[in-house]
């Protein structure tokens, strides 16, 4: 849908409608800021509850920022403090997704994942571990033994190891392509091109002025909700003096060539201090290998790679952290692949910060909700965030 929001003809296919006769001032009861997969996740929640809603998307197509720029895991919940949204909403949203990939038919897999120990110190670890997944309801961990690591993966080098069964892949792709047909099945719109550049109060909800393709135009709505990821917090600070900053963490991967030498993900035990994984191995549904993602805080959005010295030596770390766990890594295999941007709440240093999905209960503006820092597990959560955004908007109704 290419076509200017202001040419856009409001129909009977269409319910955002021109709420005057020259049509420059828009209405649509939910607006949606974000076509990435938590805006169309909540699109789909609020067209399959029968509401009028619009998406805005300031790129070309759905997805093209975070969405698809990360590892495609179906996570287990098992790393985050107990009790937090990204615990309470990785476990749900990952029964939830499975569930709308089955139904769907979107490609996925439950492949299961080892984290694996190499020493002493590491077994601790995975102690620690199962112990914190349980806490989150997360009930189905095994501990392997050193053979039956070896069983399951005998290019793998591990002294023992915790497998998370429920852990899998997805084609977020097709996920969030199935989303976009179920908001347009509702006859509800997703429009491209169209970017947020001002959010005002009024009597009755918002009005939100928007550069359509060098257009400028005026929507009203009665709902708003931002879940504009990277620059969810830039558009906050529209209508809030009190904003969290927002950090900007790259994630860089690289591919490994070559038929999978991997039947599970496969994850280091998380170095102490850091605010990653460590380099961890992923398949995507094509059985193409990559490691990564690793950390780096940059000042902007910067997708690209780092000049060759820098990579050459981020490769050389890299190595040596695969090697712990997959010894007979060849080095000539390992190419750049791309990075994503993790929209973090939490600088250098701190300790990590939950989501923040806050409504009118806890900022205190009417008719608004806004989602920030939704990093990792976002793609597993979309569907119970998007829940719990409707229980929000349901207590303020
Ligand atoms: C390296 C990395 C690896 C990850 N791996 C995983 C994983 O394996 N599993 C998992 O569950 N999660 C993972 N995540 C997290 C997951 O990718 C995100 O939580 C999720 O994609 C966030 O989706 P979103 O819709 O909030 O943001 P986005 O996908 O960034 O979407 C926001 C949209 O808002 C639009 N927008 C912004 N400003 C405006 C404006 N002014 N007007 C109109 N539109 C606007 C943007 O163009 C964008 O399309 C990973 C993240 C990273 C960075």
């Amino acid at each position: 849908m290419s076509q200017s929001l202001f040419t856009q003809k409001p129909s009977n296919t269409n319910k955002a409608h021109a709420s005057n006769s020259n049509s420059t001032d828009l209405h649509t009861d939910y607006l949606v800021i974000g076509a990435g997969v938590v805006g169309l996740a909540i699109a789909k929640r609020l067209s399959d509850a029968g509401k009028e809603c619009l998406v805005v998307e300031k790129n070309a197509l759905f997805g093209e920022e975070t969405s698809s720029r990360n590892s495609e895991v179906i996570h287990a919940g098992i790393y985050y403090p107990s009790s937090s949204l990204k615990a309470r909403l990785c476990v749900e949203g990952k029964r939830q997704l499975y569930r709308y990939c089955q139904q769907r038919s979107i490609d996925h897999s439950p492949l299961g994942k080892l984290i694996v120990a190499t020493s002493s110190d590491e077994e601790e670890q995975l102690s620690a571990i199962h112990l914190k997944a349980q806490a989150n309801g997360v009930f189905d961990l095994e501990q392997l033994t050193q053979t039956q690591v070896n069983a399951r993966e005998p290019n793998v080098k591990a002294t023992s190891a915790l497998l998370s069964p429920s852990t899998g892949i997805i084609d977020a792709h097709q996920y969030m392509l199935s989303l976009v047909g179920d908001i347009e099945d509702a006859a509800n719109a997703i429009v491209y091109k169209a970017e947020v550049t001002h959010i005002e109060q009024h009597s009755q909800g918002w009005t939100v002025a928007i550069n359509n393709q060098g257009e400028a135009l005026t929507l009203r709505c009665r709902w708003l909700i931002n879940a504009a990821g990277l620059h969810a917090n830039a558009l906050a600070t529209m209508y809030s003096s009190d904003v969290p900053a927002i950090h900007y963490c790259r994630g860089l991967y690289f591919s490994y060539t070559g038929h999978s030498v991997f039947h599970h993900l496969i994850y280091p035990v998380p170095e102490k201090n850091t605010v990653g994984l460590g380099i961890h191995a992923t398949l995507d549904m094509a059985g193409q290998v990559k490691f990564g993602p690793d950390t780096q805080y940059l000042d902007t959005i910067d997708y690209r790679m780092p000049e060759s010295t820098h990579l050459d030596a981020i490769k050389s770390d890299w190595v040596t952290a695969i090697q712990r766990y997959y010894p007979a890594l060849d080095a000539n295999k390992l190419h750049p692949s791309y990075a994503g941007i993790r929209p973090k709440l939490s600088g250098p240093g701190d300790p990590a910060e939950d989501f923040l999905i806050e409504g009118p209960q806890t900022h205190g503006l009417p008719n608004l909700i806004h989602l920030l820092g939704i990093e990792s597990p976002g793609l597993t959560a979309s569907l119970a965030v998007a829940e719990y955004v409707l229980q929000l908007i349901d207590q303020s109704e």
